[in-house]
Order: C-alpha cells, then structure tokens, then sequence
C-alpha cells in the first residue's frame, strides 16, 4: 500500500495519472510488482495498470525490467515504483512556476496595456496602436490599463518564492 497522505502529493499524483491512477498505486503491494499479477489481484483492467505505470515511468517515478519467457518469448515486465522521486519533481515544478512568474512580471514592466470597457481582451500598445486605439471585437475604445497592482502582486510571490528555496 503507497502512503500519499499529502495533499500536494496527491494532486501532483491526480493531474499526472488521473484519479483512476492514483486508485491504482494506492492498490498496489510494496516492492516489486508484475502488473499481470497485480491486475488480477486487486481485479484492475491490465492495460489501466500499464497506462498509469507507463506515465510515471515517463516521470521517472517508476522503473521497470524485462524478462523473456525462453519458452513462450513472452515478456514479462517487473515495475518497481519511485515516489519518493516526487518531492524533487515538485522542487523542479516549484522552480518552473517561479521562472513563469518572474518572466511574466518582466513582460508586464517592459509592456503598456490597453483594455476596453467591456474588458474583451487585453492588448499591449503596439497592438492597441494598430487599431487606433478601438477595441478589435466590440469597437469601444481602449484605454490605458494600470498593472501596478498586478506588478505588485508578482514582486510579491516572488519573494515569498524566493524566500522558500532560499529557506
Ligand atoms: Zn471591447
């Protein structure tokens, strides 16, 4: 039986292999496992098994090795899962958001932005200049949009970002 009590790790688990996936670790004995024999046991559909064990395998949370029947030529895959792998994907994850967040600050400091009264899209200036200044979709005129707040609100989560690696 896998412990993913946390919640982060089980929504990470969740939005990687479904909730079905997540079912199915959760059924699953310790150690190494063939997934034949796991499907029959806990009576999951086999290619549901070898989905979920695949993607995490694709997410390095899982391994497996092969062996050949010398008989039959049949393979048999021996899976052995890796989830304590998850904390250092989700510090890689933590990372990637916190590249996103201070990319997207420095788009919003290096751009002017135009919005319209019925708020139809936003528009940097160089795009609202093209139209003259009237909103493409509903031809209200855009004004100048204030992203102080905004800028605020990024500089701020990234320290606290920051903050936590520096930690
Ligand atoms: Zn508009």
């Amino acid at each position: 039986m896998i412990n993913t009590n946390d919640p982060i790790i089980d929504q990470y688990l969740a939005r990687l292999i479904g909730s079905d996936g997540v079912g199915i670790i959760k059924k699953m004995p310790p150690g190494e496992i063939v997934d034949e024999v796991v499907a029959a046991d806990v009576g999951i559909d086999i290619n549901g098994i070898r989905r979920t064990l695949f993607k995490l395998y694709e997410n390095r949370l899982a391994s497996y090795r092969r062996e050949r029947n010398p008989e039959t030529g049949w393979l048999t895959y021996h899976w052995t899962l890796h989830l304590d792998n998850i904390e250092n994907r989700l510090d890689l994850e933590f990372e990637k958001l916190l590249d996103n967040i201070k990319e997207r600050l420095t788009f919003e400091l290096d751009n002017t932005f135009y919005i319209c009264n019925n708020n139809c899209a936003r528009f940097i200036f160089e795009t609202a200049s093209e139209t003259d200044f009237i909103c493409p979709v509903c031809g209200e005129e855009l004004i100048h949009q204030d992203n102080e707040k905004l800028t605020h609100g990024l500089i701020g989560r990234i320290s606290e970002m920051d903050s936590v690696l520096g930690s």
